[in-house]
């Protein structure tokens, strides 16, 4: 029995994660990390900690879906004591991204900006088509719920990464995030990211390759969070038999090998 806790077990993901996982053979969550902050799931009984650190027994697994500085001391936690991470929080700065990368010669990481199907299906097809149609100029749209804090979104920022590495440049030498004023003509080889905020939007992404004569777009609307709690239990049981190592969504999925 994979025993699991839940960082950020009081917010949005973790009241799913907790629901999709009810009834699943092979895992249990015992624990959750969370602020004093929302309500926890109904029918959950087991330790909640808003401190990793007072955990009173170590997880096999932590399912974290909180904010970088929180899921940070899920990293060090996990170093010390020998659990793995399943890491969807979004919104980590340069020297998370370092700590993320350097903590996984030591932990079995799974690290994804978008753990639903559809999307890691969506990433594979950007990436062709980048490489197919390279100087189509392309231009990134999202939307989201009105309560996320961070734009663009991890799943944008991911689009853009693929498709930048297909083309060879990384994605910060050429990222325009939104537009405004005089700005000049659009410059070749930009991949621009526009955020929408708003409503109860769960999730949508659109990448629009446009050239002269033509358009092609590629896009995925998620229309319930179930998509990504049911793609990180499925990325936890895959991850309980690995050796530490940072891996994507498209191991899990095997998408790697197609
Ligand atoms: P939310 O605001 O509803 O919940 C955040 C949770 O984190 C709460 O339980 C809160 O108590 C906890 N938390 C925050 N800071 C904390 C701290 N310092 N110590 C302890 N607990 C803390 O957010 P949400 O909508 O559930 O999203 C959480 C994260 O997951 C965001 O970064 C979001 O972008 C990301 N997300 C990723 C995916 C994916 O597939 N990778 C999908 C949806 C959301």
């Amino acid at each position: 029995m994979l025993k699991i806790c839940v960082v950020g077990l009081s917010g949005r993901m973790g009241h799913v994660i907790f629901e999709c996982c009810q009834g699943m053979e092979g895992c249990k969550i015992v624990s959750g990390v969370a602020k004093n902050d929302t309500p926890l799931p109904l029918g959950f009984n087991g330790e909640v900690v808003e401190d990793v650190n007072k955990l009173s027994a170590v997880p096999d697994i932590f399912i974290d879906f909180s904010r970088p500085d929180c899921s940070l001391s899920i990293l060090d936690y996990a170093k010390e004591h020998g659990s793995r991470v399943i890491l969807g929080t979004t919104g980590f700065d340069e020297d998370g991204k370092s700590k993320i990368v350097s903590t996984a010669r030591s932990v079995p990481i799974v690290f994804a900006a978008n753990f639903s199907v559809g999307v890691n299906v969506m990433l594979a097809l950007i990436k062709k088509t980048a490489a197919i149609m390279q100087d189509a100029d392309l231009e990134i749209v999202e939307a989201h719920h009105r309560y996320k804090v961070d734009a663009p979104s991890g799943t944008a920022l991911a689009m853009g990464e693929v498709a930048a590495s297909a083309r060879g440049v990384a994605l910060k030498d050429v990222m325009v995030a939104g537009r405004k004023g005089i700005t000049g003509e659009r410059q070749y080889g930009t991949i621009g990211i526009n955020s929408i905020r708003g409503g109860d939007v769960v999730g949508e992404h659109e990448a629009m390759f446009l050239s002269d004569g033509e358009r092609v777009t590629i896009g995925h609307t998620a229309t319930s969070r179930a998509t990504f709690a049911r793609g990180a239990l499925r990325a936890a049981e895959w991850l309980s038999q690995k050796k530490p190592g940072l891996y994507s969504m498209n191991e899990v999925l095997g998408l790697d090998k197609l």
